[in-house]
């Protein structure tokens, strides 16, 4: 492997995986380049986990359930508030990593890092409320934990998966393999690291950096991993719940979405086309849950895109570090590519770009930075309507009356979350019809305790509060003569 200069940070070479409470050397010796996506710089390189190193994580998980599984509701606490302090005491190198590797803006990678704190401290509290034991008649119906659980995740603020997975999981009495992203390799081993000063019993966390088709497929097929929770892509999310079927895991799908912005006749347009903005635009438009389709009534289309060209300079695009920064690279040149694809199908498709269009902003030319993009002139069918770009690439579509607009917000496979802006009570009435775990009335849908997850290709399962902790408990009823 050419190593070239790697600027303020050293180059990294990652060669252990984190299986029975040590960095063990890597069996896979497949190496794969980390990249600063705002520079193109070459930073380091990791070995990734092949079938042996993922069997080694779950042999380990296997051999630690017996012991996680018998503690008690205030040892599991005292464990999860250790892993809490571990998070806070690496809080500069998780952000610090989450910024170089991936590209996230300074203020988010803060913010994720403290989310991951807080999920440990929130499952600590949700079991101390939770009844594991009630009477049914003459039985006892118990919740005991369903065994390992392969946790695998996406790249897109890779501390947060982890935390919020592992959180959930670890409360429930569940140990568990986490494959994070292969594109989140620096990450993963910072978080490695602050698991490892957490002091759990050893075999409780493992943490494997692969790919999908290594170590993700021995984790989804492997006869003693019990349970899959799985965020990322829905066709991944397909291939999952078809290979853990043999096996009959429990699976739980956190995926893909297209979330709508409805603003409806009666919204404060101004107020409304920025937090249009602001939620698709947040994590560079990287997120599940981008508003990704603005849907505004046919008669203010013209008042709509004066709003946009007046506010879209507000969303800087620049590097992450820059605190003024609100929109980073893409994680990789691949998806990069991707975003320019679809930027080109919405033009072929015969949309208008408003805003945006393929190619660098300038003075960004090194890094994979995309000009954010607004279609207007588009129909629900195109591609650009339909599919998940995962992008700053923002869809506008017109509706003449509330009933169209219900339509088109529910026509796509997917229905994670949405968002929907007007009068209260109006904007209420449409948020009850629209098919999506999660609608958004005039705010941004901040509580954790609240379920989170998908309707249609959106997913599986439900995660967040003691719903998430629900989903690695199975109910053993217990008859006595
Ligand atoms: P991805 O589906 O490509 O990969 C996700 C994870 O799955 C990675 O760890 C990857 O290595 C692993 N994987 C890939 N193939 C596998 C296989 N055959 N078996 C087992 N594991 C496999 O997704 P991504 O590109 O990392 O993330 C972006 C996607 O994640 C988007 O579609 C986005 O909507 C989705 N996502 C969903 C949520 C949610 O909560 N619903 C949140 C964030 C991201």
């Amino acid at each position: 492997m050419v190593i070239q200069e790697a600027g303020k940070h050293d180059m990294e070479h990652i060669t252990t995986h984190y299986i029975n409470g040590k960095f063990v050397p890597s069996h896979g010796q497949r190496a794969m380049d980390i990249v600063n996506p705002a520079t193109g710089e070459l930073i380091g390189d990791g070995l990734l986990a092949d079938a042996e190193d993922t069997r080694a994580a779950i042999g380990a998980a296997r051999n630690a359930f017996d012991q996680w599984a018998a503690t008690s509701v205030e040892e599991r606490r005292r464990y999860l508030r250790q892993l809490a302090d571990a998070i806070d005491a690496h809080r500069d190198e998780l952000r610090d990593v989450m910024t170089t590797e991936y590209g996230a803006v300074a203020a988010f990678s803060g913010q994720v890092v403290d989310a991951a704190r807080d999920w440990y401290l929130q499952a600590g509290d949700v079991i101390g409320r939770m009844e594991f034991s009630e009477q049914v008649n003459a039985a006892e119906v118990r919740r005991v934990p369903v065994g390992v659980a392969a946790l695998i995740t996406p790249w897109n603020g890779s501390a947060w998966f982890m935390a919020m997975k592992s959180a959930a999981a670890l409360a429930a009495g569940c140990t568990v393999v986490m494959k994070p992203s292969e594109n989140s390799i620096l990450q993963s081993r910072a978080f490695a690291k602050a698991v490892d000063d957490a002091g759990l019993p050893p075999g409780v966390i493992n943490i494997v950096y692969g790919l999908g088709e290594d170590a993700g497929r021995e984790l989804t097929t492997h006869p003693d991993v019990d349970k899959i929770s799985f965020t990322g892509s829905t066709p991944v999310g397909k291939i999952i719940a078809h290979s853990a079927v043999d096996t009959m895991k429990r699976v739980t799908l956190e995926l893909g979405g297209k979330a709508p912005t409805v603003i409806l006749d009666d919204a404060k347009l101004d107020d409304a086309v920025h937090f249009a903005l602001l939620v698709w635009l947040f994590n560079s438009g990287q997120s599940c849950t981008s508003g990704a389709r603005l849907l505004i009534p046919e008669s203010r289309v013209e008042d709509v895109k004066t709003l946009i060209l007046d506010k879209i300079g507000q969303f800087k695009v620049g590097p992450p570090h820059d605190p003024e920064t609100m929109v980073g690279p893409m994680v990789t040149q691949a998806h990069f590519d991707r975003v320019q694809s679809y930027i080109r199908a919405g033009v072929e498709e015969g949309a208008t770009i408003l805003t945006g269009g393929e190619g660098r902003p300038e003075g960004l030319e090194a890094g994979t930075f995309a000009r954010p993009t607004v279609f207007v002139n588009a129909r629900p069918d195109m591609r650009i309507a339909q599919e998940e770009i995962f992008g700053p690439v923002l869809t506008v579509l017109t509706y003449r009356d509330d009933d169209e607009a219900v339509r088109i917000a529910n026509g796509t496979d997917y229905g994670l979350q949405a968002y929907v802006l007007g009068e209260p009570h109006h904007a209420r009435r449409i948020a009850s019809r629209i098919r999506a775990g999660r609608v958004a009335v005039n705010t941004l849908p901040a509580d954790s305790d609240a379920p989170f997850g998908g309707f249609k290709q959106s997913g599986v399962g439900r995660e967040f509060g003691h719903y998430g902790i629900d989903e690695y408990l199975e109910y053993a009823t217990v008859f006595s003569g």
